[in-house]
């Protein structure tokens, strides 16, 4: 726990590394502090760093730590995958949703989420093909996106990937670079998408090289995850 602060402090000058070598500015990229699996006393002692939005997978363990540690007033993110069963809680307790990748889920959580503010929302694709993982593929985004663009009570942000996890730099940034160009064509096309959550521990520099402007890290903050998830 004593290093969590050390940590963040690495993770943020990492970032800001990888911004310079782009050519951005560093403050363009937001830290999503993943936090799954990981107490509310880690959560507390990322807070007490500096550190103000936290990302969860899982609804159950992310309620019981909003309620614990609701005194802070931190930003939550849902970042997992998200069933029909459960978009009523999340409308209810999330600021954001990185993981929205059909109009079901999306319908239903702009239902849920009348006469609040709007729900920030992140499409999910799928930039790697593979048939496991979750997320709308590129083809069908922009169809999908102009849809969630049109619903009530969410605010359409712009996209996330989770890429295949490889040692190959080049094949990395092809999968962050179709994110960007799905956004630019969006834009394009008026909409005004300002977000790419993508890059994670062990991929940040690549995503920010890409134009990230939220990187979700959990193990280089936390330390490793007990189960592999
Ligand atoms: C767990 C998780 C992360 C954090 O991954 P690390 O490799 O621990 O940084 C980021 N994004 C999503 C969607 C996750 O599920």
């Amino acid at each position: 726990m004593a290093t969590i602060s050390a940590d963040l402090q690495a993770v943020g000058q990492r970032i800001a590394a990888a911004a310079r070598a782009a050519g951005r500015d560093p403050g363009s990229v937001r830290l999503l502090a993943v936090s799954k699996t990981f107490s509310e006393a880690a959560v507390r002692a990322a807070a007490a760093a500096g550190q103000r939005a936290f990302g969860e997978n899982y609804v159950q363990e992310a309620l019981a730590k909003m309620a614990a540690l609701s005194d802070l007033g931190l930003e939550w993110h849902f970042i997992g995958p998200l069933q029909s069963n459960k978009t009523r809680a999340v409308a209810e307790h999330f600021d954001w949703v990185h993981s929205v990748d059909r109009m079901k889920i999306a319908e239903r959580l702009s239902a849920a989420r009348a006469g609040r503010p709007p729900l920030q929302v992140c499409l999910q694709v799928n930039t790697s093909g593979e048939a496991s993982k979750g997320g709308v593929q590129p083809e069908e985004a922009v169809e999908l996106a102009r849809a969630v663009a049109r619903l009530p009570h969410l605010r359409l942000r712009g996209f996330m990937t989770i890429p295949e996890p490889t040692r190959d730099v080049t094949l990395l940034r092809s999968r962050f670079r179709l994110l960007r160009e799905l956004r630019d064509a969006l834009n394009a096309r008026g909409l005004e998408l300002d977000t790419l959550s993508m890059g994670m521990s062990d991929d940040l520099e690549a995503a920010i090289l890409e134009g990230a402007t939220i990187v979700r890290v959990g193990t280089a903050i936390f330390g490793a995850r007990k189960r592999s998830q």
